[in-house]
């Protein structure tokens, strides 16, 4: 009997939003209430703004750091400088092995990264 009875209860979903049990409408129901709905999506999407906001404002730093070595002369750089001026490594548009340089861009500057420096920084032409 109590056995029939808890597994009654645990068929029972629970909102994804406030945890409390869906007692009421289809069984794949996932929210109790319009409510904890809107502000379960919101949540979601929130997170993902968050997220692509702290990634453009990565790249936009990189951007204007690569902006700043293109052209100068200056053929590579230390890694270890640059991660200190705020240049994040990790963070890049694009990357592709060629031959045996790893090829980096970030949008329309392509470079060429080891573990402890970057060279070859230049503006692709006709990037579209
Ligand atoms: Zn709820």
């Amino acid at each position: 009997m109590l056995m029939d009875y808890e597994k009654r209860m645990r068929r029972i979903p629970t909102c994804l939003e406030c945890g409390d049990k869906i007692r009421y409408g289809r069984t794949d129901k996932k929210f109790c209430c319009d409510d904890c709905r809107m502000k379960y999506n919101n949540n979601i999407h929130k997170e993902v703004r968050t997220y692509r906001r702290k990634v453009m404002s990565m790249l936009a730093r990189n951007y204007e750091i690569l902006s700043g070595l293109v052209g100068t002369g200056l053929d590579s750089a230390d890694l270890q400088d640059l991660e200190l001026k705020g240049f994040y490594p990790g963070i890049v548009t694009s990357y592709r092995r060629i031959g045996k340089h790893d090829v980096f861009c970030c949008f329309d500057i392509k470079y060429i990264m080891t573990r402890t420096r970057i060279y070859s920084v230049m503006k692709i032409k006709n990037f579209q």
